[in-house]
């Protein structure tokens, strides 16, 4: 069982151990609480998310936009401004 310092105090812990003899913190030997590793991994999926909607949206214009513009920059027939 390989052992490693304790993320609170430092004091050796068992991997697999749930809670650190010496402070009690929860997952000593985890690198990251699980509220922690929760938070981040919403976090990516949020910047993922965004990226995806901006991606998207930017695929979308590039489809629609020329249609757009063209309807724009000729006006309708009966639309006489001139
Ligand atoms: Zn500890």
């Amino acid at each position: 069982m390989p052992l490693v310092p304790c993320r609170a105090c430092g004091h050796k812990v068992d991997t697999s151990a749930e809670a650190c003899p010496g402070c009690g913190a929860t997952n000593p030997g985890r690198k990251m609480s699980r509220q922690q590793h929760d938070l981040i991994v919403l976090l990516i999926q949020l910047i993922l998310g965004t990226a995806l909607v901006v991606v998207g949206a930017t695929l979308a214009w590039n489809a629609v936009g020329p249609i757009i513009k063209q309807q724009l920059i000729k006006p309708a027939p009966q639309a006489d401004r001139e």
